[in-house]
């Protein structure tokens, strides 16, 4: 009876587990489930075939059947490819998690950084019909029961988010939520370590995490050092997105979703919005999800006769700075175009709230998207490689309205695992890296309609999904001039760095900056840097240069205090240490850069 009644206990823990509805309920749902089951979730390479091993229930059993299908697929060769693989994924983004899964699959070890604790996005997803495919065959409905329900294509990006997050964890993923990634740490010079991240908070257990892969998908512009990135300056786009409260009523189900109304196929209902209302689209999306989800593309005359945006500016970015907008205008202008756009039919239309408890309206610019310029990179210090990959929305920025970022971010995810594969496998690198970037160059053109219609096929090798591949368009010898250029870059950014420091530190007499390094341990320059660019904030007659660690300390507390720059080493260490880490000190450096160079809005 005992033990029915503990088997009892662990099936409602994984009831509860997957019934989880936040980041944080996923994760202690989590802890506790193997606490009791007595499993080492660090375990990576067991965790997933121990844990079936233990909880013998029916609806566990049902998730098993589907992950076990895909894991059995031909490619992951029962996770021989990767299993001396480490890598690390930045984000617990959908593209992230989703690029987690498959290395699990490969047999690798993972571990995903996240800075942010919670998972808030209202917003909407749209999903093509091989990722929905994709999603159910890996249990999304077992995890998520409305996922995709009838002809649904669609879904929130935190409820996507707590799909993944609760899959990679049964794969035995290492997942650490509230980690700031900083930068990468070169191996150092004594051979006893190898790739490492610069983490916040410094102590934390990651920060000693070694890797021979790094997969960036830390989403938006967040791309790492060494990559280009191509800007794609189209006409002046703004984007509105707007969430109300779904009580999910009679009358809320019956209103019909907008997939897509542009204005070339909808003219009058475009110029019936403008002459009624005053609301200029270009497009809009409606969809009933967990909230009621709308994003649209807004003309700038019409968000200027409505007061939404103050003054007119031809500089997008001073357009649609925060005090250059009426919130409350804002709100009226979302509000009237999802009331007109569903014919008044929503009864008590409510804003849903966003993370911080205000209403869940969002203007954003997308007159310029980014695309890195290539996908892949190896970096080689001290005979250790690395392997870095970009996946979602760093890779190629999406146009929200026309809901490609999913889809060709689950593409970009399969790619990368592909590529990391044959990392496993050995095969050179710069075979690899060609072979990525061969690829790489179809995902911009793809849509539903020229990728393999064979959706029961795809798989992490790209000759499943686009049809007529090539993988060798791009040959080894030209990763190595890309390679070269990107290395010259590097080095630029540096020398730009250090000129810019030497620049504003040249009125101090008693400052002189020769490197990025040793120049740094007595604090005079950093206070001197300060003092150039906000005079109130020190006075640098008073300090001694012998003084090293009160400098450094006074310099690290007001680059923290007035613009959130956490400190890279204690005041003490830079004072002390005998070879101060050049890499460490220019990633601190550029965001001190960054922050002095900023536009003020
Ligand atoms: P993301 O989902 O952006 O995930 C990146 C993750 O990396 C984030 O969780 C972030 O916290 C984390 N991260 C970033 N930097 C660090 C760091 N230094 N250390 C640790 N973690 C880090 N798409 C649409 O189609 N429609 C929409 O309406 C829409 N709305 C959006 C609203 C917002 C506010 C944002 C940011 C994106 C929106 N998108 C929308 C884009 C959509 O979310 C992405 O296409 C999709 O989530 C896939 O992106 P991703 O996984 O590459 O990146």
């Amino acid at each position: 009876a005992g033990k029915q009644e503990l088997g009892n206990q662990a099936h409602a823990l994984f009831d509860r587990f997957v019934a989880s509805q936040t980041c944080k309920e996923v994760q202690q749902n989590f802890a506790e489930l193997c606490h009791h089951l007595q499993l080492d979730s660090q375990d990576y390479h067991h965790f997933y075939n121990k844990l079936k091993e233990k909880l013998n229930y029916w609806k566990a059993k049902e998730l098993w059947q589907k992950i076990d299908k895909r894991a059995s697929h031909p490619d992951y060769e029962q996770g021989k490819p990767c299993a001396k693989t480490k890598c690390l994924v930045l984000g617990a983004g959908p593209c992230g998690l989703r690029t987690a899964v498959e290395l699990a699959l490969l047999g690798a070890q993972v571990v995903v950084l996240e800075k942010r604790t919670s998972f808030s996005r209202n917003n909407v997803l749209h999903l093509w019909p091989y990722t929905i495919r994709d999603l159910r065959n890996l249990g999304a409905k077992k995890f998520y029961g409305r996922f995709c329900s009838g002809s649904l294509d669609h879904i929130s990006i935190r409820q996507l988010q707590l799909i993944l997050l609760k899959l990679v964890l049964l794969l035995g993923v290492e997942v650490h939520t509230g980690v700031n990634f900083k930068g990468l740490l070169e191996p150092q010079a004594s051979g006893s370590t190898g790739w490492r991240a610069l983490v916040h908070p410094e102590s934390h257990p990651a920060a000693s995490y070694q890797f021979d892969v790094f997969i960036s998908a830390g989403g938006g512009r967040f791309v790492p050092d060494g990559f280009k990135i191509k800007e794609l300056r189209g006409k002046l786009a703004i984007g509105i997105t707007a969430n109300f409260t779904n009580r999910r009523t009679a009358a809320e189900t019956q209103v019909a979703e907008i997939s897509g109304v542009a204005r070339i196929y909808n003219q009058k209902f475009f110029q019936q919005l403008h002459t009624e209302m005053g609301i200029d689209l270009e497009n809009i999306v409606y969809y009933k999800d967990d909230t009621h989800y709308f994003v649209m593309t807004a003309k700038k005359n019409s968000l200027l006769k409505k007061g939404v945006i103050k003054q007119d500016s031809s500089d997008a970015e001073q357009l649609l700075a925060q005090a250059n907008v009426d919130q409350e205008a804002l709100l009226q202008y979302a509000y009237d175009a999802a009331q007109f756009s569903t014919s008044h039919k929503l009864p008590d239309l409510e804003f849903a709230l966003n993370h911080v408890g205000k209403p869940d309206v969002a203007m954003f610019d997308f007159t310029c998207m980014h695309r890195a310029e290539y996908a892949s990179l190896v970096r080689e210090r001290r005979g250790k490689k690395l392997l870095i990959g970009l996946v979602g929305d760093c890779l190629v920025e999406p146009f929200w309205p026309l809901g490609t970022g999913i889809a060709r971010g689950f593409l970009a995810a399969f790619d990368t695992a592909w590529m990391v594969r044959n990392w496993g496998k050995g095969v050179t690198h710069l075979q690899v890296l060609a072979e990525r970037e061969s690829v790489y160059q179809l995902l911009s053109q793809t849509t539903p309609e020229n990728t393999s219609k064979n959706y029961p096929a795809y798989s992490i090798d790209p000759s499943t999904r686009y049809p007529n591949v090539n993988l060798s368009s791009i040959k080894p010898k030209q990763v190595r001039r890309k390679r070269r250029s990107t290395e010259t870059d590097s080095l630029r950014r540096m020398v730009d760095l250090l000129s810019w420091c030497q620049k504003h530190t040249a009125w101090c007499e008693r400052v002189q900056v020769k490197d990025l390094s040793q120049s740094w341990r007595s604090g005079l320059a950093l206070c001197a840097l300060i003092q150039h660019f906000r005079p109130k904030l020190i006075d640098m007659s008073s300090l001694d240069e012998n003084d090293a660690v009160h400098n450094n300390q006074l310099a690290f507390d007001i680059l923290q205090r007035e613009f959130g720059i956490e400190p890279i080493m204690s005041a003490g260490d830079m004072a002390s240490s005998k070879e101060i880490d050049q890499l460490s000190v220019v990633l601190y450096l550029t965001q001190v850069h960054n922050v002095f160079t900023e536009p003020v809005s």
